[in-house]
């Protein structure tokens, strides 16, 4: 049935691959491909078929002339060589020319020399709930050590390095103390003349710009896309934006998002909550207000003719809670929580008009004579919560009182049995 159309050339595929739209510009189709390419490295437990795939998609699409021929012509055009250069290169290759020269240090991977990873830079970045609602952009300046461009992190003009004569070029120092008469302890530790690299640079030969430490410091400002719906503890990643040291694959910025309490609105996850107090006759009788929601817009609230409002009762707006993460057109609840007001006291007057209206008090089946038999009661104003705080308080300290006195066996059992 389906055989009879005509085949189309596929020219989506390496668009989709790496989750951009077929008008991504050559910086969306570089940051789409970080970001993928990093996540699926298999030396990162990434899988290999997808590692390969995001390279060869990278690669025919970063190349303009290859695009243009696979927009027009798709994939098979590319493998029968009308590219320029033609052939798929190893995803490795994509990939380190891409990071300049960098793989991950761990895993089974044999290529190339082991490199040690630097360590991940994590700041704090405060948002609010406003910030999160919308989305926005945020600039974020920080010093860093580059390698010197100059020497390229060699730290001499020459290129040259020497042994360092501290430690003979093994990078690490032995001490060892005495701790008694006949027994010493060995402890290595990283020369701290050449900070364990085991490396010399001859003071003539250093290089003026680093003044031989390899490294400069750089001023670097981040820009930082908070997107709709973002979580507080969220992480925004930079790969390889740490300190950049020799022979070191470059670390990570990683930015940990902080929500700021908002005064009115509080989040759950992709809901909202607002508090609103009723009076007791809006509670009754309906009501209607504004709300200002987090973009701004007035959101209109009303009850339906003839409603009553509970004290404590929850009400939910659909699609008006946080925008999805990376859904944004889908939106959680708005839940409001109604506290109704209610008047200390009313007047004679009052409590006859609302009884002629309110439904009729249930009839007092007692008569006089069994009244007065009855005990007369006073109700007391209470704070219920503070009464059951202190009592726990005294019941805590009645306990540690008992535990105190417990040295002697005899209580202990006794209140084993208890
Ligand atoms: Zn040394
Ligand atoms: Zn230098």
């Amino acid at each position: 049935m389906f055989g009879r159309a005509p085949k189309k050339s596929d020219n989506t595929r390496y668009y989709e691959i790496l989750g951009v739209s077929k008008n991504a510009s050559q910086d969306d189709l570089k940051k789409a491909y970080r970001k993928a390419a990093i996540k699926n490295h298999p030396d990162k437990g990434g899988d290999p078929e997808k590692f390969k795939e995001l390279a060869q998609a990278y690669e025919v699409l970063s190349d303009p002339e290859k695009r243009e021929i696979y927009d027009q012509y798709g994939e098979d055009a590319l493998k029968e060589g009308m590219g320029a250069g033609g052939g798929v290169h190893d995803p490795f290759d994509i990939f380190q020319s891409f990071f300049g020269g960098s793989s991950f240090g761990g895993g089974g991977s044999s290529r190339g020399r082991r490199q040690k990873r630097g360590e991940d830079v994590i700041h704090p970045l405060k948002v609010s709930l406003e910030e999160l609602y919308n989305g926005t952009t945020k600039k974020f300046s920080l010093s860093r050590n580059i390698i010197c461009s100059q020497c390229n992190g060699k730290g001499s003009k020459s290129g040259a390095s020497m042994e360092c004569g501290a430690c003979q070029g093994t990078g690490m120092k032995v001490s060892i103390r005495q701790l008694g008469p006949n027994m010493i302890q060995q402890m290595q530790h990283p020369c701290n003349e050449c900070k364990g690299t085991g490396e010399a640079i001859d003071e003539n030969d250093r290089c003026p710009q680093c003044n031989g430490e390899k490294v400069v410091q750089e001023k670097k400002v981040l820009d930082i896309v908070v997107e709709k719906g973002m979580q507080h503890g969220q992480k925004i990643t930079f790969p390889g934006e740490a300190d950049e040291a020799p022979d070191t694959i470059t670390g990570d910025i990683v930015l940990i998002l902080q929500q700021k309490d908002h005064p009115k609105f509080k989040r759950k996850g992709d809901d909202l909550f607002v508090e609103h107090t009723l009076s007791l006759t809006e509670a009754l009788c309906g009501f209607q207000f504004v709300l200002t929601h987090l973009d701004n817009r007035q959101l209109l609230i009303k009850s339906n003719p003839g409603e009553v409002v509970k004290p404590d009762q929850f009400k939910a707006i659909n699609d008006e809670g946080m925008p999805v993460y990376q859904r944004p057109f889908m939106k959680g609840k708005l839940y409001i929580h109604f506290t109704v007001d209610f008047p200390d006291s009313l007047t004679l007057d009052q409590c006859r008009a609302l009884e002629a209206v309110l439904p009729p008090k249930p009839a007092s089946e007692l008569t006089d004579m069994e009244l007065d038999e009855c005990e007369e009661t006073t109700l007391h104003d209470v704070n219920i919560e503070e009464e059951m705080r202190r009592k726990q308080q005294s019941q805590a300290q009645e306990a540690y009182d008992e535990d105190d006195d417990a040295f002697g066996g005899a209580q202990r059992v006794q209140c084993a049995q208890q």
